[in-house]
């Protein structure tokens, strides 16, 4: 596989970074993940636009510019052969010198940038939508900028495992009572024609495959209510499902070991799923 670092592209055995990147020390570095679809790049705008919020927001210098980044990404799929698959983009405040809380000024700062990709055939015809995912509910315990992306990713890693361990595929995180999100993915309720999902704020991921989604609801006539729904709401819910660039739309059909409606994907994330993947293809880059 190839992959891109710094302006190169390498073998993977080939690219190096720094013991003393920031990243590998303090998990100074925010990411993004984009899919692939038919070749094309799925969101790669809003993606890009998130990544310069996330380097705003934590002072980190953009290495490359939006056209840059975009030919990146379009290179690596062409290099790797990718038809079906995510990019992996990384950006890290780089490696001073040494091990620093303070950051290194934004001035002599090289951040470390790197690309690779992850070949996912049948990515968009996935099995598991079809019978859909079970998960469990954990406490909310990671910190209050969850919408920043950073690669702070133990604890969402830990949920992941809690999950594997109670027989579930993901876990669902609440705090003071509410669902905010999933371990990596933005998680909703359907009641009625209504979808449900908790409002944006610093406690989720302002997450890209949602913002389509809600906007594809609201246009194939559903109604979008965004608000704080509790565990107890979801178990009584006649569909639940969660979004992410790297599943789309995935029906959830257990909660905490209670089966939703008759236990099957529901009609309206199978129809969010379909719609999402028809117009994110029409739209690709
Ligand atoms: N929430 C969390 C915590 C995530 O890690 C992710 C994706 O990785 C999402 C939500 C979904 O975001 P997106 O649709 O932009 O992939």
């Amino acid at each position: 596989r190839t992959v891109y670092l710094n302006g190169e592209y390498l073998p993977e055995t080939e690219a190096k970074v720094s013991i003393f990147d920031r990243a590998f020390l303090m998990a100074d570095g925010v990411y993004e993940v984009t899919s692939v679809l038919g070749g094309k790049l799925i969101d790669f705008e809003g993606h890009a636009k998130r990544l310069e919020r996330s380097l705003n927001e934590l002072d980190m210098p953009k290495p490359a510019a939006f056209d840059d980044l975009l030919e990146i990404h379009r290179e690596l799929v062409r290099l790797n052969g990718i038809d079906e698959g995510m990019i992996y983009l990384q950006i890290t405040r780089g490696a001073p010198g040494d091990r620093d809380f303070v950051f290194p000024d934004p001035a002599t700062c090289e951040p470390t940038l790197v690309l690779f990709t992850q070949n996912k055939p049948g990515l968009a015809d996935n099995p598991v939508a079809k019978k859909g995912i079970k998960v469990i509910s954990i406490e909310d315990v990671r910190w209050g900028r969850r919408d920043i992306k950073t690669t702070q990713l133990l604890y969402p890693s830990m949920g992941k495992m809690m999950a594997k361990k109670a027989g579930a595929d993901d876990a669902w995180m609440v705090e003071d009572g509410f669902v905010t999100e999933g371990t990596s993915n933005n998680a909703y309720i359907v009641k009625g024609n209504k979808i449900i999902t908790r409002a944006l704020s610093n406690d989720i991921l302002h997450g890209i495959t949602r913002a389509a989604v809600l906007r594809f609801a609201r246009e194939a006539q559903m109604e979008v209510e965004e608000r704080n729904f509790s565990i107890d709401e979801a178990k009584e819910a006649d569909e639940a499902f969660v979004t992410s660039a790297s599943t789309f739309v995935m029906p959830v059909v257990e909660i905490d070991g209670v089966a939703l409606g008759d236990g099957t994907p529901g009609a309206r994330a199978l129809r969010l799923r379909e719609i999402y993947l028809d117009e994110s293809r029409k739209a690709a880059v």
